[in-house]
């Protein structure tokens, strides 16, 4: 039971951290390397404030910009995320299976996506393209030059991007893609090739060392893709990693395929990512940062940031600055 708390702990440090290849395991450490279980602080006081705008705001109709007056109406995380749910037909039950503890964790650490203004992603974990892409056709691509990089992004998303970038010219400074195109759209299919990239030569290196035989590797390769990402979590468990050196979990290096915001075109990660005047200037236009651990990703809410408490997040800060998590 301990080790199965242990996986949740490596689950909930590191599941959906969503850059994948910019902030990679093995070398910058842009990443924490620890995980923190304590890093769940106590709900902060002012959560539990009562909203004090006038009753019936219907968020539907609420302007893309940062100059509407609306505040949320409802109290804590989860009413939040389910009231903009509605919006889309959907409930929290249906885009994260309860019963499962990576959906579960991932919607409770990384669900902040789940207020955006724009549309938010409608599983918690895609399961392969067609929903990906079924998701992304839904939503409508809005494709521009971001520093000379061609970025796709959700239409709210980009505007408010674009809105950033020239605030930032405006400043003396710049907002620019780290990594390319992959900066902010994703397919599922990269998602999964970036976990296979870790999780093949793991298995030959396991093979060597005597610890995986044939009939687990070809066991492991055969599961669905849910239950291959639990099954190699407990091989971790046992000192048997799945990561670039084989030394640390494979989380570490690779989010698990179909948890990222970048499937849901709301991310984006920023090459200036440590420049506090740019993370102030992203944040003026609804972006901020709601990936522990994952300081280049920057995620699109659309809300001021004076408005997050009350929307069922908290601040933490940590080395790499302030990240917005669930208050849960
Ligand atoms: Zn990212």
């Amino acid at each position: 039971m301990r080790k199965y708390l242990h996986a949740l702990l490596v689950i909930a440090a590191t599941l959906g951290a969503a850059c994948y290849e910019p902030v990679s395991d093995d070398s910058e450490g842009t990443r924490e390397r620890t995980v923190q279980p304590g890093s769940r602080t106590a709900p902060a006081a002012n959560t539990e404030i009562q909203p004090s705008a006038t009753p019936g705001t219907d968020f539907s109709k609420q302007s893309e910009t940062m100059t509407d007056q609306s505040t949320p109406q409802v109290k804590g995380f989860r009413n939040n995320v389910a009231q903009m749910l509605s919006r889309e037909g959907l409930s929290i039950d249906s885009v994260a299976d309860s019963s499962s503890p990576v959906e579960r964790r991932v919607f409770e650490e990384y669900g902040a996506v789940y207020l955006t203004k724009a549309k938010p992603p409608s599983k918690a974990m895609f399961e392969n393209d067609s929903e990906v892409l079924a998701f992304q056709s839904a939503a409508g691509i809005s494709s521009e030059n971001i520093g000379g990089v061609t970025i796709e992004l959700q239409p709210a998303a980009m505007n408010a991007l674009k809105a950033a970038v020239d605030e930032a010219r405006s400043k003396g400074l710049s907002i620019t893609p780290r990594d390319g195109a992959d900066a902010g759209k994703r397919s599922y299919s990269k998602t999964l090739e970036l976990w296979k990239s870790r999780f093949e030569p793991a298995l030959k290196h396991w093979k060597q060392k005597g610890r995986l035989d044939d009939a687990e590797i070809a066991r492991l390769k055969g599961l669905p893709i849910k239950q291959q990402v639990a099954e190699v979590l407990k091989h971790e468990n046992q000192g048997i990693f799945f990561n670039t050196f084989f030394n640390n979990s494979i989380l570490y290096s690779v989010a698990a395929p179909g948890t990222s915001q970048h499937l849901s075109m709301l991310a984006f990660d920023v090459t200036e990512f440590a420049d506090k005047r740019v993370q102030d200037v992203l944040a003026n236009h609804g972006w901020f940062r709601t990936v522990q651990n994952d300081a280049p990703h920057f995620t699109y809410l659309g809300h001021r940031k004076s408005d997050l408490n009350d929307l069922g997040l908290k601040s933490v800060s940590k080395k790499d600055g302030v990240f917005w998590i669930p208050n849960v």
